[in-house]
């Protein structure tokens, strides 16, 4: 099993070596580190804050991949999850070219200022939601049409969020899956919220999204979206569970 999403500690993630030592126990023999990474909207101080700022920082990572690859049997990949904003494209586009991952993530983490995963409770009534949401999917398909990236992270994170969940439409579901299909972007089965407490989705993603994507026979990859080396015991064979049960196409964005 090949795990496309893992973070480290170039952002919010853990060590190299138990992320690595975890991932084979796991039962994964390639792991694709994707730090997160962003060219845009928050300010510099939130960028190093919050460990967004790995285009400053990628070169230094790559030399301790190198170093890792020697020693494990483990097939490394050096990627990275970049926050997408249709404002800052041609940066993104810029640094993904002159950088040279091996793959490319991409997620719609913010609209705005507002976050889209639950630690940022979202104010406001049932119209700003589904304005929200509607907003959030059309960044979504403008992210798969942009070809920037090799893959869509958690495409309906939005359900993870409990102010946020249930909004999703089939137009949504449909529009999502119209985009992929136009695309060379592919979607992932992300297990990142697998073990939350009161979640809405064990999933990204789930339900409707999940279920339009499936019909059309799109290929997926898969991620567990691992920060800690404790994620994987579970997420791992989570992700295959599924990916089996659905008999989902697995795509390779290499
Ligand atoms: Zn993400
Ligand atoms: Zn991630």
């Amino acid at each position: 099993m090949y795990d496309y999403h893992v973070h480290s500690l170039y952002s919010d993630g853990g060590h190299f070596e138990p992320m690595l030592s975890a991932a084979a126990e796991a039962g994964v023999s390639a792991v694709g580190f994707a730090d997160h990474c962003n060219l845009g909207g928050p300010t510099g101080e939130e960028r190093a804050r919050y460990g967004r700022n790995f285009d400053l920082t990628y070169e230094r990572r790559r030399e301790t991949l190198s170093a890792l690859d020697n020693e494990t049997e483990l097939t490394i990949f050096d990627a990275v999850e970049v926050d997408y904003d249709p404002a800052v494209e041609s940066e993104i586009a810029a640094f993904l070219d002159e950088a040279g991952f091996d793959y490319a993530l991409g997620s719609v983490h913010y609209i705005g200022d507002q976050y889209v995963f639950p630690s940022d409770p979202f104010d406001g009534g049932e119209a700003a939601r589904r304005a929200f949401v509607d907003d959030y999917y059309e960044t979504v398909v403008s992210l798969v049409d942009s070809e920037l990236f090799e893959i869509a992270a958690h495409v309906d994170i939005v359900e993870s969020h409990p102010q946020l969940s249930g909004f999703t439409t089939c137009e949504h579901a449909e529009m999502v899956a119209d985009a992929f299909e136009r695309s060379r972007t592919v979607p992932e089965l992300n297990a990142g919220r697998f073990e939350d407490d009161d979640k809405p989705a064990s999933f990204h993603p789930e339900g409707r999204v999940f279920e339009v994507l499936l019909e059309r026979g799109l290929p997926f990859t898969l991620g567990s979206d691992a920060h800690e080396p404790e994620e994987f015991a579970e997420r791992v064979p989570a992700l295959r569970d599924r990916a089996d049960r659905y008999e989902l196409e697995l795509a390779c964005p290499l």
